[in-house]
Protein backbone atom coordinates (compact mmCIF):
# COMPACT_ATOMS: atom_id res chain seq x y z
CA UNK A 1 0.00 0.00 0.00
CA UNK A 2 1.24 2.91 -0.48
CA UNK A 3 1.79 5.88 1.99
CA UNK A 4 -0.93 8.19 2.23
CA UNK A 5 -3.08 4.85 2.83
CA UNK A 6 -0.52 3.47 5.43
CA UNK A 7 -0.21 6.82 7.53
CA UNK A 8 -4.43 5.88 7.84
CA UNK A 9 -4.32 2.17 8.11
CA UNK A 10 -1.38 0.86 8.86
CA UNK A 11 -1.32 -1.13 12.35
CA UNK A 12 -4.84 0.37 13.26
CA UNK A 13 -6.92 -2.20 12.03
CA UNK A 14 -10.65 -1.74 13.82
CA UNK A 15 -10.58 -2.70 17.42
CA UNK A 16 -11.07 -6.44 18.32
CA UNK A 17 -13.07 -6.05 21.49
CA UNK A 18 -15.76 -3.66 19.82
CA UNK A 19 -14.91 -2.97 16.35
CA UNK A 20 -13.65 0.86 17.40
CA UNK A 21 -12.49 2.38 14.30
CA UNK A 22 -10.24 4.42 15.95
CA UNK A 23 -7.21 3.07 17.99
CA UNK A 24 -8.43 3.25 22.14
CA UNK A 25 -6.70 4.88 24.38
CA UNK A 26 -5.74 1.58 26.29
CA UNK A 27 -4.99 4.08 29.43
CA UNK A 28 -4.18 0.61 31.71
CA UNK A 29 -0.36 -0.02 33.33
CA UNK A 30 -1.31 -3.90 33.78
CA UNK A 31 -3.23 -6.35 31.56
CA UNK A 32 -4.94 -10.09 33.21
CA UNK A 33 -3.18 -12.93 32.91
CA UNK A 34 -5.90 -15.64 30.86
CA UNK A 35 -4.38 -18.67 33.81
CA UNK A 36 -1.44 -19.42 35.47
CA UNK A 37 1.69 -19.14 32.88
CA UNK A 38 -0.70 -18.06 30.71
CA UNK A 39 -0.35 -14.05 29.50
CA UNK A 40 -2.07 -12.34 27.06
CA UNK A 41 -0.53 -10.52 24.06
CA UNK A 42 0.43 -7.39 26.56
CA UNK A 43 1.19 -7.86 30.31
CA UNK A 44 2.68 -4.42 31.37
CA UNK A 45 2.42 -1.26 29.90
CA UNK A 46 6.31 -0.34 29.82
CA UNK A 47 6.60 -3.54 28.01
CA UNK A 48 4.07 -3.01 25.33
CA UNK A 49 0.92 -1.18 25.19
CA UNK A 50 -1.66 -1.78 22.16
CA UNK A 51 -1.85 2.11 21.82
CA UNK A 52 1.50 2.20 21.44
CA UNK A 53 1.79 -0.46 19.34
CA UNK A 54 -0.62 0.59 16.58
CA UNK A 55 1.61 3.96 16.58
CA UNK A 56 4.80 2.27 16.15
CA UNK A 57 3.77 0.02 13.43
CA UNK A 58 2.22 2.43 11.51
CA UNK A 59 5.36 4.33 11.54
CA UNK A 60 7.56 1.73 10.95
CA UNK A 61 5.21 1.43 7.66
CA UNK A 62 5.65 4.90 7.01
CA UNK A 63 9.88 4.72 7.11
CA UNK A 64 9.62 1.57 5.16
CA UNK A 65 11.05 -0.24 8.27
CA UNK A 66 10.09 -3.98 9.87
CA UNK A 67 10.24 -2.60 13.68
CA UNK A 68 9.20 0.96 15.40
CA UNK A 69 9.65 1.96 19.04
CA UNK A 70 7.92 5.06 20.44
CA UNK A 71 9.23 7.24 23.92
CA UNK A 72 8.37 10.07 25.85
CA UNK A 73 9.97 12.62 23.84
CA UNK A 74 12.66 12.79 20.73
CA UNK A 75 15.72 12.70 23.69
CA UNK A 76 14.15 9.90 25.59
CA UNK A 77 14.45 8.12 21.82
CA UNK A 78 18.27 9.16 21.49
CA UNK A 79 19.01 8.36 25.12
CA UNK A 80 17.85 5.14 24.94
CA UNK A 81 19.65 4.35 21.37
CA UNK A 82 22.73 5.66 22.85
CA UNK A 83 22.76 3.22 25.58
CA UNK A 84 24.17 1.06 23.65
CA UNK A 85 27.40 2.40 23.77
CA UNK A 86 30.11 2.28 26.41
CA UNK A 87 33.46 2.85 27.07
CA UNK A 88 36.00 2.74 24.28
CA UNK A 89 33.20 2.94 21.99
CA UNK A 90 33.75 5.86 19.05
CA UNK A 91 30.79 7.76 17.39
CA UNK A 92 31.00 10.17 14.50
CA UNK A 93 28.63 13.05 14.66
CA UNK A 94 27.59 15.24 11.72
CA UNK A 95 29.46 19.09 12.78
CA UNK A 96 26.37 20.42 12.47
CA UNK A 97 23.08 19.31 14.51
CA UNK A 98 19.92 19.89 16.87
CA UNK A 99 21.46 21.49 19.92
CA UNK A 100 19.76 19.20 22.25
CA UNK A 101 21.48 16.11 20.49
CA UNK A 102 24.75 17.98 20.79
CA UNK A 103 24.44 18.38 24.63
CA UNK A 104 23.26 14.85 25.31
CA UNK A 105 26.41 13.52 22.77
CA UNK A 106 29.30 16.11 24.72
CA UNK A 107 27.87 15.75 28.63
CA UNK A 108 26.05 12.31 29.57
CA UNK A 109 27.34 10.17 26.51
CA UNK A 110 31.09 11.75 26.45
CA UNK A 111 30.56 10.82 30.52
CA UNK A 112 30.24 7.26 29.74
CA UNK A 113 33.51 7.17 28.29
CA UNK A 114 32.31 7.05 24.94
CA UNK A 115 34.68 9.37 21.95
CA UNK A 116 32.19 11.74 19.78
CA UNK A 117 34.10 13.42 16.91
CA UNK A 118 32.45 15.82 15.43
CA UNK A 119 33.05 15.42 11.54
CA UNK A 120 31.61 17.16 7.65
CA UNK A 121 29.83 14.19 6.80
CA UNK A 122 29.45 16.32 3.66
CA UNK A 123 32.54 15.50 2.93
CA UNK A 124 33.20 11.97 2.30
CA UNK A 125 37.02 11.85 2.84
CA UNK A 126 36.39 12.95 6.15
CA UNK A 127 34.27 10.38 6.67
CA UNK A 128 36.61 7.39 5.67
CA UNK A 129 39.56 8.64 7.59
CA UNK A 130 37.64 9.65 10.84
CA UNK A 131 36.45 6.06 11.00
CA UNK A 132 39.15 3.80 13.41
CA UNK A 133 38.61 0.26 14.61
CA UNK A 134 36.30 1.29 17.76
CA UNK A 135 34.19 3.16 15.38
CA UNK A 136 30.26 2.19 16.29
CA UNK A 137 27.93 4.57 14.39
CA UNK A 138 27.93 7.31 12.46
CA UNK A 139 25.13 10.42 13.17
CA UNK A 140 23.06 11.97 10.03
CA UNK A 141 21.10 14.61 10.58
CA UNK A 142 19.14 15.66 7.36
CA UNK A 143 18.79 18.72 6.82
CA UNK A 144 20.81 19.79 9.79
CA UNK A 145 18.62 22.11 12.62
CA UNK A 146 19.16 25.11 11.90
CA UNK A 147 21.58 25.20 8.96
CA UNK A 148 19.92 23.48 6.64
CA UNK A 149 22.78 21.60 5.53
CA UNK A 150 22.66 17.94 3.99
CA UNK A 151 24.19 14.35 4.02
CA UNK A 152 24.03 12.25 1.16
CA UNK A 153 22.44 8.99 2.64
CA UNK A 154 23.48 6.82 0.16
CA UNK A 155 26.87 7.70 0.35
CA UNK A 156 27.42 7.26 3.71
CA UNK A 157 25.50 4.58 4.65
CA UNK A 158 27.82 2.79 1.94
CA UNK A 159 31.04 3.78 3.47
CA UNK A 160 29.59 3.07 7.04
CA UNK A 161 28.94 -0.83 5.29
CA UNK A 162 32.07 -1.23 4.22
CA UNK A 163 33.75 -0.50 7.72
CA UNK A 164 30.73 -2.43 9.53
CA UNK A 165 29.52 0.72 11.68
CA UNK A 166 25.93 1.36 12.21
CA UNK A 167 24.10 4.92 11.14
CA UNK A 168 21.53 6.47 12.63
CA UNK A 169 19.69 8.99 10.55
CA UNK A 170 17.22 11.88 12.53
CA UNK A 171 14.83 12.41 9.97
CA UNK A 172 12.74 15.17 12.42
CA UNK A 173 12.44 18.26 9.03
CA UNK A 174 11.23 16.23 6.64
CA UNK A 175 9.02 13.35 7.89
CA UNK A 176 9.06 10.07 6.19
CA UNK A 177 6.63 11.45 3.52
CA UNK A 178 9.67 13.59 2.39
CA UNK A 179 12.71 11.42 3.09
CA UNK A 180 13.09 7.93 3.80
CA UNK A 181 16.89 7.18 5.23
CA UNK A 182 16.25 3.17 5.39
CA UNK A 183 15.48 3.10 1.63
CA UNK A 184 19.21 4.51 1.43
CA UNK A 185 20.79 2.26 3.57
CA UNK A 186 20.51 3.73 6.62
CA UNK A 187 20.05 1.70 9.39
CA UNK A 188 17.76 3.01 12.20
CA UNK A 189 15.83 6.26 11.56
CA UNK A 190 15.45 8.75 14.56
CA UNK A 191 12.37 10.92 14.70
CA UNK A 192 11.17 13.66 17.19
CA UNK A 193 7.34 12.95 16.70
CA UNK A 194 6.68 16.11 18.76
CA UNK A 195 7.36 17.90 15.20
CA UNK A 196 5.55 17.07 11.91
CA UNK A 197 4.83 13.58 12.52
CA UNK A 198 2.25 14.81 15.20
CA UNK A 199 1.99 18.23 13.91
CA UNK A 200 0.02 20.07 16.04
CA UNK A 201 2.16 21.43 18.78
CA UNK A 202 0.30 19.46 21.78
CA UNK A 203 2.82 16.35 22.57
CA UNK A 204 6.02 15.43 22.61
CA UNK A 205 7.17 12.36 21.60
CA UNK A 206 10.11 10.50 20.12
CA UNK A 207 10.27 7.12 17.73
CA UNK A 208 13.07 5.10 16.37
CA UNK A 209 12.37 3.10 13.18
CA UNK A 210 14.99 -0.10 11.68
CA UNK A 211 14.56 -2.89 9.47
CA UNK A 212 17.87 -4.96 11.64
CA UNK A 213 16.64 -7.72 13.74
CA UNK A 214 19.42 -7.60 15.73
CA UNK A 215 19.44 -3.91 16.47
CA UNK A 216 15.35 -3.94 16.39
CA UNK A 217 16.01 -6.48 19.74
CA UNK A 218 18.35 -4.34 21.33
CA UNK A 219 15.77 -0.86 21.09
CA UNK A 220 13.10 -3.02 22.31
CA UNK A 221 15.09 -4.45 25.24
CA UNK A 222 16.70 -1.12 26.32
CA UNK A 223 13.13 0.74 26.11
CA UNK A 224 11.35 -2.10 28.15
CA UNK A 225 14.89 -1.86 30.49
CA UNK A 226 15.35 1.48 30.79
CA UNK A 227 11.05 2.86 31.06
CA UNK A 228 11.91 5.72 28.21
CA UNK A 229 8.60 4.39 25.84
CA UNK A 230 5.75 6.80 25.27
CA UNK A 231 2.42 6.93 27.36
CA UNK A 232 -0.59 5.58 25.64
CA UNK A 233 -2.47 9.37 25.45
CA UNK A 234 0.13 10.77 23.62
CA UNK A 235 0.56 7.72 21.32
CA UNK A 236 -3.39 8.33 20.46
CA UNK A 237 -2.82 12.09 20.02
CA UNK A 238 0.55 11.12 17.81
CA UNK A 239 -2.16 8.73 15.59
CA UNK A 240 -4.43 11.22 15.14
CA UNK A 241 -1.67 13.45 13.91
CA UNK A 242 -0.27 11.00 11.66
CA UNK A 243 -3.44 10.86 9.62
CA UNK A 244 -2.78 14.22 7.98
CA UNK A 245 0.61 14.13 7.66
CA UNK A 246 0.53 13.89 3.87
CA UNK A 247 -1.89 16.64 3.59
CA UNK A 248 -0.07 18.37 5.94
CA UNK A 249 3.70 18.33 4.51
CA UNK A 250 2.06 19.40 1.32
CA UNK A 251 1.00 22.77 2.40
CA UNK A 252 4.05 23.00 4.81
CA UNK A 253 6.64 22.53 1.54
CA UNK A 254 4.29 25.23 -0.27
CA UNK A 255 4.36 27.89 2.21
CA UNK A 256 7.90 27.25 2.81
CA UNK A 257 8.92 27.09 -0.33
CA UNK A 258 6.61 30.02 -1.53
CA UNK A 259 8.31 32.46 1.89
CA UNK A 260 11.73 31.01 0.49
CA UNK A 261 11.54 32.98 -2.75
CA UNK A 262 9.86 35.87 -1.05
CA UNK A 263 13.01 36.36 1.12
CA UNK A 264 15.65 35.34 -1.50
CA UNK A 265 14.71 38.63 -3.43
CA UNK A 266 14.63 40.67 0.01
CA UNK A 267 16.56 43.64 0.28
CA UNK A 268 16.86 43.37 4.07
CA UNK A 269 17.57 39.59 3.61
CA UNK A 270 21.33 38.90 3.64
CA UNK A 271 20.84 34.77 2.31
CA UNK A 272 18.46 32.09 2.95
CA UNK A 273 18.95 28.68 3.77
CA UNK A 274 16.27 26.75 1.98
CA UNK A 275 17.24 23.56 0.21
CA UNK A 276 14.94 24.12 -2.47
CA UNK A 277 16.07 26.84 -4.33
CA UNK A 278 18.42 26.32 -6.80
CA UNK A 279 21.07 28.86 -5.09
CA UNK A 280 21.71 25.84 -1.64
CA UNK A 281 25.17 24.55 -2.83
CA UNK A 282 23.49 20.77 -1.68
CA UNK A 283 20.14 21.52 -4.34
CA UNK A 284 20.71 18.66 -6.74
CA UNK A 285 21.48 16.53 -3.94
CA UNK A 286 17.91 17.25 -2.46
CA UNK A 287 16.52 16.44 -5.76
CA UNK A 288 18.40 13.06 -5.39
CA UNK A 289 17.40 11.74 -2.11
CA UNK A 290 14.33 14.19 -0.61
CA UNK A 291 10.74 14.15 -2.84
CA UNK A 292 10.03 17.66 -0.78
CA UNK A 293 11.51 20.72 1.44
CA UNK A 294 9.25 20.20 4.64
CA UNK A 295 8.48 23.64 6.19
CA UNK A 296 11.12 24.81 8.38
CA UNK A 297 14.28 26.72 7.12
CA UNK A 298 16.36 29.50 8.24
CA UNK A 299 17.88 32.97 7.08
CA UNK A 300 19.68 35.87 7.54
CA UNK A 301 18.75 39.13 8.21
CA UNK A 302 21.61 41.94 6.89
CA UNK A 303 22.68 43.43 9.84
CA UNK A 304 23.48 42.13 13.59
CA UNK A 305 21.50 41.41 16.35
CA UNK A 306 19.73 44.83 16.42
CA UNK A 307 18.22 44.11 13.29
CA UNK A 308 17.11 40.41 13.49
CA UNK A 309 15.59 41.33 17.19
CA UNK A 310 13.16 44.29 15.59
CA UNK A 311 11.82 41.50 13.06
CA UNK A 312 11.69 38.92 15.54
CA UNK A 313 10.10 41.92 18.08
CA UNK A 314 7.51 43.01 15.42
CA UNK A 315 6.22 39.73 13.71
CA UNK A 316 2.17 39.09 14.72
CA UNK A 317 1.41 35.95 13.10
CA UNK A 318 4.34 33.79 13.71
CA UNK A 319 4.80 33.26 16.86
CA UNK A 320 7.92 33.53 18.41
CA UNK A 321 8.53 30.19 20.34
CA UNK A 322 11.24 27.30 20.19
CA UNK A 323 9.79 23.82 18.20
CA UNK A 324 8.90 23.64 15.03
CA UNK A 325 6.25 21.57 12.74
CA UNK A 326 3.07 22.46 14.35
CA UNK A 327 0.31 23.50 11.73
CA UNK A 328 0.81 27.00 13.30
CA UNK A 329 3.83 29.25 12.01
CA UNK A 330 6.75 29.75 14.37
CA UNK A 331 9.70 32.23 14.47
CA UNK A 332 12.84 31.78 16.15
CA UNK A 333 16.26 32.94 16.96
CA UNK A 334 18.75 30.01 17.40
CA UNK A 335 21.60 31.79 18.85
CA UNK A 336 19.69 32.50 22.07
CA UNK A 337 16.94 30.18 21.49
CA UNK A 338 17.16 26.90 21.02
CA UNK A 339 20.45 26.14 20.17
CA UNK A 340 21.91 28.27 23.29
CA UNK A 341 22.34 24.78 25.34
CA UNK A 342 25.77 24.90 22.57
CA UNK A 343 28.90 26.66 23.67
CA UNK A 344 28.84 29.79 22.11
CA UNK A 345 32.29 28.72 19.84
CA UNK A 346 30.58 25.62 18.17
CA UNK A 347 27.43 27.87 17.64
CA UNK A 348 30.06 31.00 15.64
CA UNK A 349 32.39 27.92 14.19
CA UNK A 350 28.87 26.07 12.85
CA UNK A 351 28.02 28.97 11.34
CA UNK A 352 25.06 30.23 13.68
CA UNK A 353 25.23 33.42 13.72
CA UNK A 354 23.38 36.86 15.94
CA UNK A 355 21.28 37.36 12.44
CA UNK A 356 20.05 33.38 11.68
CA UNK A 357 16.40 33.34 12.04
CA UNK A 358 14.59 30.11 11.98
CA UNK A 359 11.22 29.17 10.58
CA UNK A 360 8.28 26.65 11.06
CA UNK A 361 5.88 27.45 8.35
CA UNK A 362 2.72 26.42 9.09
CA UNK A 363 -0.29 25.75 7.19
CA UNK A 364 -2.07 29.44 7.02
CA UNK A 365 -2.68 31.08 3.74
CA UNK A 366 0.64 32.05 2.13
CA UNK A 367 -0.54 35.98 1.66
CA UNK A 368 -1.13 36.36 5.35
CA UNK A 369 2.28 34.87 6.37
CA UNK A 370 4.44 37.16 3.85
CA UNK A 371 2.39 40.00 4.68
CA UNK A 372 3.39 39.59 8.61
CA UNK A 373 6.74 39.31 7.56
CA UNK A 374 6.91 42.30 5.37
CA UNK A 375 5.36 44.59 8.37
CA UNK A 376 7.90 43.40 10.79
CA UNK A 377 10.94 43.65 7.94
CA UNK A 378 9.39 47.33 7.78
CA UNK A 379 10.35 48.00 11.10
CA UNK A 380 13.83 46.18 10.66
C1 LIG B 1 13.14 18.65 18.61
C2 LIG B 1 14.20 17.83 18.01
C3 LIG B 1 14.76 16.75 18.71
C4 LIG B 1 14.40 16.42 20.15
O1 LIG B 1 13.08 16.01 20.30
P1 LIG B 1 12.17 16.29 21.62
O2 LIG B 1 10.87 15.68 21.22
O3 LIG B 1 12.11 17.77 21.80
O4 LIG B 1 12.82 15.60 22.75
C5 LIG B 1 15.73 15.98 18.06
N1 LIG B 1 16.12 16.26 16.81
C6 LIG B 1 15.61 17.30 16.11
C7 LIG B 1 16.10 17.57 14.72
C8 LIG B 1 14.64 18.12 16.69
O5 LIG B 1 14.16 19.15 15.98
Amino acid sequence: MRFKTLSIHAGQGPDPTYGAVMTPIYQTSTFAFKGVEQPGTFDYSRSGNPTRKALENCLAALEGGTHGFAFATGMAAEATFLAMYGPGDHIIVHDDLYGGTYRLLTTVIAEKGVTIEFVNLRDLDAVRKAIRPSTKLIWLETPTNPLMNLQDLGAVAAIAKEHKVHTICDNTFLSPYFQRPLDFGIDVVLHSTTKYINGHSDVVGGALITSDPVLAEKIGFLQNGMGTCSGPLDCFLVLRGVKTLAVRMEEHNKNALGIARWLDKHPKVESVLHPGLESHPQHALALKQMSGYGGTFSFRVKGGQAETFRLLGNVELFTLAESLGGVESLIEHPWTMTHVSMPEDARAAMGITQNLVRISVGIEDLDDLIEDLDRAFAKV
